[in-house]
């Protein structure tokens, strides 16, 4: 029912649009007057207020003819990660890809267009639906803070699709809790070849400290990893300062906590062995200097964990089941928009759009998977009315 054509052509025309995170107001302003020619009611929250970009989330609703049945939401976030400025989408063999020096940008332009492909079809074959409110959000690429921030009090949908993931042959249900953690270890600086003795090294305190860390996967659940070390200003200098960066990622509360402190206790191990007592001609016992930790460990989102008797869960297999499809529940390694609706009271999984190889060149889009996606959430649509009304 839906038109492949124009979905793999509005796909196209949403990925040449650039819309790095914090600068998604072009896109936006796009499915804005598409929604509109829709009739659909749109509008900007302020959440571009609280994470610095140049647009809110574009909320939207598109009233139902079916007055009984539930309101649904669908979402997809508008942003993308780098290198994604000019990307050239091509489409060879059923495969939608970038001329490979750029993302393509299907993540997740395709979900963009699959829910306006929907909306579309509902409207121009006047099926029966009820209210679909939209949530395009801003800044999921950067920890989910468009969702993060979003002003949910403007939805009266209690159960949602999210369309950000990988292929609909699999419906995300559980996704982690994450922890962002930043330590930045303070030695001592002195000069490396005529007085090492007289310093602490950053470098070394640091090294050692992540040396005995447990990292990567850690068990089913719970992944580890430190992403970035900064330090050091020239060979000649024992550094007095490294900062370094890292997560913790678990499907448990307790898992995470537990990682979390073991990664903060390698630091606070390392650095309380090291100090160092400099005499000068003043002192006679001398002045000693230890090396410091300063440590900054935030939440970055809250786990989700739907249940495959939910609402929405059931209206997604039921509707792959109808079109003859099959999908399996799926544990994701990472966050989505969904992890913050489901906090906020809007149950909601994640359905595939086809897209595979994501945050890299070489990202590519299945057409077939695309196409199926919409048709499973046009099917969705149809069983929530209903079933609803
Ligand atoms: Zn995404």
């Amino acid at each position: 029912m839906i038109d492949k054509h124009r979905m793999t052509e509005h796909a196209m025309d949403l990925i040449r649009i650039d819309s790095l995170s914090r600068m998604e107001k072009e896109v936006a302003l796009k499915l804005e007057s598409e929604m509109k020619d829709l009739r659909a009611e749109c509008f900007y929250d302020e959440a571009w207020e609280k994470v610095g970009g140049n647009v809110g989330n574009l909320i939207v609703r598109m009233e139902g003819n079916k007055r009984s049945a539930p309101p649904l939401l669908l979402s997809a976030h508008m942003d993308t990660v780098g290198p994604g400025e000019g990307i050239k989408p091509r489409v060879e063999n059923g495969i939608m890809k970038s001329d490979g020096t750029t993302i393509l940008g299907s993540d997740d332009k395709s979900g963009l267009a699959v829910i306006v492909e929907v909306m579309r079809t509902l409207k121009e074959k006047n099926l029966p639906h009820g209210d679909i409110e939209v949530a395009f959000t801003i800044c999921e690429e950067v920890g989910l803070l468009g969702a993060k921030h979003i002003d949910i009090k403007k939805f009266k949908a209690k159960q949602g699709i999210v369309l950000d993931s990988s292929t609909p042959a699999r419906l995300v249900l559980r996704c982690p809790s994450a922890a962002k953690m930043e330590f930045l270890v303070h030695g001592l600086e002195a000069h490396a070849g005529l007085c090492p003795e007289n310093g602490i090294s950053a470098i070394e305190i640091a090294s050692r400290a992540i040396a005995q860390m447990k990292l990567g996967r850690i068990d089913d659940i719970t992944t580890a990893n430190i992403g970035i070390i900064e330090g050091g200003r020239a060979t000649n200098i024992v550094p007095n300062l490294v900062r370094v960066v890292g997560e913790a990622r678990s499907h448990s509360e307790e898992q995470l906590e537990s990682q979390v402190s073991h990664m903060r206790g390698c630091f606070h191990d390392t650095v309380s062995k090291y100090e160092v007592t400099l005499h000068d001609d003043l002192s006679v016992d001398g002045v000693t200097y230890t090396a410091r930790l300063d440590e900054k460990i935030e939440r970055s989102y809250d786990r989700m964990d739907v249940p495959l008797t939910s609402t929405p869960a059931r209206l997604v297999t039921d509707a792959v089941k109808n079109l003859g499809y099959s999908i399996t529940p799926h544990t994701s390694g990472g966050g989505c928009d969904a992890n913050y609706f489901n906090r906020m009271g809007v149950e909601c999984v994640n359905l595939g759009t086809g897209m595979y190889e994501l945050h890299t060149v070489n990202e590519y889009l299945v057409l077939e998977e695309f196409y199926r996606a919409a048709e499973i959430v046009l099917e969705a649509v149809r069983l929530n009315t209903v079933n609803g009304g």
